[in-house]
Parts: structure tokens; C-alpha cells; sequence
């Protein structure tokens, strides 16, 4: 049977010339749009819809830019589920945004759509200090759920450098990594339950505070889903008690292979450290430029690595580091005397994108992520990528998780700029798929490598994911365009037009 993308139902009907959407039917006296209807729903301080204002929705922290309908501000899950009615009562796709801090083009429309913004949901709803939870508003931003757990002696663990502005809901569609999710683990596994709006405008709850939740366990597929199965609005995480000891260490070394080649060395001595982040010495200027955080900026590389747990352990897993690192090449090693050294070396980490962004017109963030054992391989290839592209990078990354950030500095107003930064990063990406890796770390697919699925996927398996999102969503009105490439089922395709003719 034909799927209703394949029927082209995606294509929003009754489209004005002036982009707003008409109602498929109505009253002949008063006009009524889409618009109309959300400002009737959310009052006018809530919808947006001028070009002026939807001008700051026009992209996320990536590069890639896609125009907005309008973009709405609920404040409540009752109210995304009524905007996400309204819009499948005109069929306008309908894209969830965060705080647009992803750098995939996940929550930039790839064709007109209603933005639904989920900022507002942002309230810490409930903390289980004894059972280690917390349920938070979708919009609540990943640093502010650790401030408020403090006092408690907890944590919420994944960290991704963009935590003081990034909400959890966004870190749930993207799966979200950080420097401490080598040992804790990506958003995934701290995940228990999440409230969401699917695209039929009902309200459903996926998982529970039970260990085993009965029926389907769906969290993993939601999780990472980029928007593209439902709206999270609430969602129920687990937090992490705070280390008894902690050991963060500075290792320099003449090389950024050296370096690579000490994170490799660790892991494979049965070691897995808290963290594990490479700077090279260009990032480290960058930073050092920027927060003036006494950073060894002579040296080519250095390594992050913290360890953390019971003092002894600790301090005999911090000997073995520090071994592995000089038996690989390491200059120096310095361990941060107290909780304000460490401070400073994680606030350099942390600011690495920041101070690019300050010192260059534009950035391009690669992410890709390799076996840990390829890391001096695809790292010394990257490096040459970079160069026969004439190319200003500078790398900054995950080392312990072979999560690799290329990082490219360049002017987007230098005509073909844009086309040598999208053309070394193909080459990357493809560099890394070779040596055994993926496409994304952790950023996701979005837009950028959309039509690079294919690298890691074959048809049957895009098929299958295609399948999976009908299931959740059969009008493609969530995210559309987004992921899975064109021809992955059909989208607005028929199905005769896909390689195969279409055989399912
Ligand atoms: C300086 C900097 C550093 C970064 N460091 C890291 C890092 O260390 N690790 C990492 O993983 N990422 C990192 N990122 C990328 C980005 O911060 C993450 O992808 C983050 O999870 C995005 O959250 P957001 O709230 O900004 O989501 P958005 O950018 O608004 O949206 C991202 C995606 O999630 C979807 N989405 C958002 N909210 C919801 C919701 N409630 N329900 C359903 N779908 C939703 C959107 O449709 C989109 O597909 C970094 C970005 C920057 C700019």
C-alpha cells in the first residue's frame, strides 16, 4: 500500500502566494490561517511570524539557513500538542527547536514549517534526591539541572560544551554527547522516561521510573529521533552522585599524533578515565586569546584526562596515565591543584567554540567519530584534508570517545569559501567512515550529512528506519526533509521513482 508521504501529502495544502497557510475549509466571511488560529490558541506575544523576527530561526549554530511559517512559544505540553493540531489542520510541517545551539541544520526547516520553540518549558519539576531523578520541562538548559542539584551532592552527567545554553529536550534528539560521557555514557543511557507530543497531536508517556517498563521500550528509538517521531516536552533523567575524588590532569606533547596516541594507550591499559579531551595548538591560541587561562600554548597538543572515584583508585589510575602519556611522547604533566585550576582548565575546554567564534567571521564544526585505535591515522589524514583545501583549522575533541571536531575559521564573503569548507568536509567524513567510523559523534544528522547516509547505510536498513518513522508520524508533517535522504522510503516521491522501482 502506497504510505501517505508517498502521496504527497507532505506538501502543505493551500499554500497563499504569501507563504501563510489558508484553511483547508471555512467560514466564507472571516479568513482564517494558520496564524490566525495560533494567535487565537497562544495570544499574539507568542506567535511570530514577521520576517524581522523570524529571522534569528533561520538557523540553528550550524551554517545551513531554512525559512519559518511562523514560530510559536508554548508554554505548556497542552499547548504544543493544540500547535501541533493546528498545524496538521493546514498540513504545515512542524519543527521542534530547542536553543538552537545543534550544529546539524536539525532545527532549521528544510522547507517552510511551523517552528514550535520549546524554551519556555522550562521548569524543574520535580527531584528525587533519594531515587536520583529529576523530572525537567524539555526546554530547561543542561547546566541550570546540575546547578539545582548541587546541594544534593548530584550531577546530571552528559555535558556537552554548549550545556550553559542547550536544552535537555534538544540534548534528547540529538542524543547529546560530552567530554564526561566517555565513562557515564551518552544522553541515551541517563534517560529513563519522556513525555511527548506525537504528530497526531495526542500526548503519550515513554518509559517510567521502573527499572524494566513493560510493553515496547521505545526510549531508544526517541532518543537521537532529531524530532522527527514527536515533541518531548517533559522528561524524566537520572542524576549522578558527585565524585569523591577527582584527578584532572594537563599533559602536553610535540605532537597532536602523540597526543591521540596517549588516549589510545589509556583505554586499550583498561583505563577509562572520566575524560579524555585533545586541544591542538591552534585551539589552544584561539582559547588562550580568549579566557587567558595560562594555557600552555607552546606545545603542539595536550590532553586533557580526569579521573575520578575513590581516592586510591584515583591516584593509582592517574599513575598509569601519566605513564602511557610519557611512554607515548607527553612534554609535561600537570595535575590541577585545586577545584579552581580544574575550574579553569574545563572553563578552556568548554570555551574552545566560543573563542573561534569571537576571533572568525564564520566557523564550520565538523563531527565525526572513529575507532580509538584509527585516531593517529584519520587525525594525520584530516590534517591534510585541511591542507589541500587551504584551509585554517583547528581541532579540539573527544579524544577518549574517537569523537573527532575538526574545526574550520574561514570568511563565508570570500567567493567558493563555503564550497572548499563543505568539500573538505565530505572528505572527512569519508576518511573516517574508511578507518571504521560513523558519521556523526554526536551532533547528529540534520541536514548536513543527510545525503550521506548512504556511506553507513544500505537501502534495506535506510528502508527500515523510513518505515519506523511512518509508523510514528505516516504524513511526514515532523521535521521532514531531515535525517533520511531522499528516496530512504519515498517522502514526497512516488514510490516508482525510487532505485528498484519502488519494491518493498
Ligand atoms: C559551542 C557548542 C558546543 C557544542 N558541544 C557539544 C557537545 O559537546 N556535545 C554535543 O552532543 N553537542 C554539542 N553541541 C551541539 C548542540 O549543543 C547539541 O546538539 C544540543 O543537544 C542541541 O540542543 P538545543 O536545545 O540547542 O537543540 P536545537 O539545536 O534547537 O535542536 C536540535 C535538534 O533537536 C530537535 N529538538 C529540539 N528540541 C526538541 C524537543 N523538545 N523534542 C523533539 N525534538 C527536539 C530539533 O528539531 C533538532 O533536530 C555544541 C554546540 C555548540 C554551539
Amino acid at each position: 500500500m502506497l504510505s501517505g508521504l508517498s502521496r504527497g501529502w507532505l506538501r502543505p495544502r493551500g499554500r497563499k502566494e504569501d507563504g501563510r497557510l489558508s484553511r483547508a475549509s471555512g467560514s466564507a466571511t472571516r479568513p482564517m490561517s494558520l496564524e490566525s488560529d495560533l494567535i487565537a490558541t497562544l495570544g499574539p506575544e507568542r506567535v511570530h511570524s514577521h520576517p524581522l523576527e523570524l529571522l534569528v530561526y533561520d538557523k540553528d549554530a550550524g551554517v545551513t539557513r531554512g525559512k519559518a511559517i511562523a514560530a510559536v512559544l508554548p508554554e505548556t505540553t497542552q499547548e504544543v500538542a493544540a500547535c501541533v493540531r493546528l498545524a496538521r489542520k493546514y498540513q504545515a510541517p512542524v519543527v521542534a527547536r530547542g536553543a538552537g545551539t545543534g550544529l546539524a541544520g536539525g532545527a532549521v526547516p528544510a522547507e517552510p514549517a511551523l517552528l514550535v520553540v520549546l524554551t519556555r518549558l522550562n521548569d524543574i519539576l520535580e527531584i528525587d534526591a533519594e531515587a536520583r531523578t529529576a523530572w525537567v520541562g524539555a526546554g530547561v538548559l543542561n547546566l541550570d539541572l546540575s546547578r539545582a542539584t548541587e546541594h544534593l551532592g548530584l550531577h546530571y552527567a552528559p555535558d556537552p560544551s554548549s550545556q550553559a545554553a542547550c536544552t535537555i529536550g534538544g540534548n534528547v534528539a540529538t542524543n547529546a554527547g560530552g567530554p564526561h560521557c566517555l565513562a557515564e555514557g551518552t544522553t541515551v543511557v541517563h534517560i529513563l522516561g519522556m513525555e511527548m507530543v506525537t504528530a497526531t497531536g495526542d500526548v503519550v508517556m515513554i518509559g517510567s521510573k521502573a527499572p524494566d517498563p513493560s510493553g515496547l521500550d521505545l526510549r531508544g528509538v526517541v532518543v537521537g529521533s532529531e524530532g522527527t517521531l514527536g515533541i518531548v516536552t517533559k522528561i524524566l533523567v537520572k542524576l549522578t552522585e558527585n565524585p569523591p575524588a577527582i584527578r584532572t590532569m594537563l599533559v602536553t606533547f610535540d605532537s597532536i599524533q602523540a597526543a591521540a596516541a596517549a588516549v589510545s594507550g589509556t583505554i586499550a591499559a583498561g583505563i577509562v578515565p572520566a575524560a579524555l579531551e585533545v586541544m591542538d595548538q591552534p585551539m589552544m591560541i584561539a582559547v588562550e586569546g580568549f579566557i587567558h587561562g595560562d594555557l600552555p600554548v607552546d606545545a603542539a597538543a595536550v590532553l586533557l584526562a580526569e579521573l575520578v572515584g575513590l581516592e586510591a583508585g584515583v591516584a593509582a589510575e592517574a599513575d598509569v596515565v601519566e605513564r602511557i602519556a610519557i611512554e607515548a611522547g607527553a612534554t609535561s604533566v600537570k595535575v590541577a591543584a585545586d577545584e579552581a585550576e580544574r575550574a579553569l582548565l574545563w572553563k578552556a575546554r568548554k570555551s574552545a567554540f566560543g573563542a573561534v567564534a569571537q576571533a572568525a567571521p564564520d566557523y564550520y564544526l565538523h563531527d565525526t567519530v572513529v575507532p580509538r585505535t584509527k585516531l593517529v591515522d584519520v587525525m594525520t589524514q584530516i590534517y591534510a584534508i585541511g591542507e589541500s583545501h587551504g584551509l585554517e583549522m583547528l581541532n579540539v575533541f573527544h579524544a577518549g570517545d574517537g569523537n573527532l571536531h575538526p574545526l574550520v575559521a574561514y570568511d563565508a564573503r570570500e567567493p567558493g569559501s563555503e564550497q572548499r569548507v563543505r568539500a573538505a568536509a565530505e572528505e572527512m567524513v569519508r576518511a573516517s567512515v574508511a578507518a571504521g567510523g560513523s558519521l556523526t559523534g554526536e551532533h547528529g544528522i540534520g541536514l548536513e550529512k543527510r545525503d550521506l547516509m548512504g556511506l553507513v547505510f544500505d537501502p534495506v536498513d535506510l528502508d527500515a528506519q523510513a518505515r519506523l518513522r511512518e509508523a510514528f508520524d505516516a504524513d511526514g508533517l515532523l521535521n521532514p526533509g531531515k535525517v533520511l535522504p531522499t528516496g530512504a522510503r519515498c517522502y514526497d516521491y512516488d514510490l516508482g521513482e525510487l532505485p528498484g522501482g519502488g519494491a518493498q
